[in-house]
């Protein structure tokens, strides 16, 4: 078989598998969503950025009490100390505290307190980083991005798609061309949800999942 012949071969294969677990996904997920809760555009930018190393229920519990006390332009002027004990629970509380005051004032002096389609920009912004950034376009945006967290990325690795070692940047690239055409924000919370109750870091329930993965008997 020429190297022409082979290459198509495989993408052949690769399209009929990435079709295979989209349509499995669909079965188990089948309303994916953001499970953060916000109101407000600027509410979703700030909760993603919380939620670095911190579960999405925790976040929630303390943005259901953060933005119902304060709002954009109230979070921009607080005392840092005071922010800090409103973010406790959700660790690197002082860290966070800073981002929070920082994007809040930068979002109102530049955008009037208005969350912009712009990637740069957002990049700009203290503790918002691609992964923040992708989440926020395709969910305020419907930008067709795909954001790699901790449970993408370790769904991506059992399915064979990217390799123990890849960095996120590289997993993206891998599941994006791995899934060409779909619709990757759909996919992102599909991905998210399969890690987050069936395909889970400890104890993956391999007996309820429909793809049988070749790391089965994990
Ligand atoms: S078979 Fe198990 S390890 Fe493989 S994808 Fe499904 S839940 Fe994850």
């Amino acid at each position: 078989m020429t190297n022409y012949l082979k290459q198509l071969f495989w993408s052949i294969i690769g399209l009929m598998k990435s079709k295979e677990i989209c349509q499995k996904l669909d079965i188990m997920i089948p309303n994916p969503h953001c499970e953060l809760i916000y109101n407000k555009d600027y509410e979703l930018l700030i909760a993603v950025m919380l939620s670095a190393q911190c579960t999405d229920k925790r976040v929630n519990s303390v943005t259901k009490i953060l933005f119902s006390k304060y709002n954009l332009k109230q979070l921009a002027t607080m005392k840092l100390k005071e922010l800090e004990k409103e973010l406790f629970s959700l660790g690197a509380a002082s860290k966070k505290s800073y981002y929070l005051k920082e994007i809040a004032s930068r979002l109102l002096n530049d955008y009037d307190g208005i969350v912009p389609n712009n990637r740069q920009y957002l990049e700009s912004l203290p503790g918002v980083g691609h992964k923040t950034c992708n989440v926020v376009l395709a969910e305020l945006f419907n930008e067709n991005t795909l954001a790699v967290d901790t449970h993408v990325s370790r769904v991506a690795k059992r399915l064979g798609i990217s390799n123990e070692n890849d960095n996120v940047l590289e997993i993206e690239k891998k599941l994006e061309l791995f899934f060409k055409g779909c619709d990757y924000h759909r996919l992102h919370h599909q991905l998210v949800l399969f890690g987050r109750y069936i395909c889970t870091a400890k104890k993956p329930r391999c007996k309820d999942c429909l793809i049988k993965c070749k790391n089965i008997e994990l």
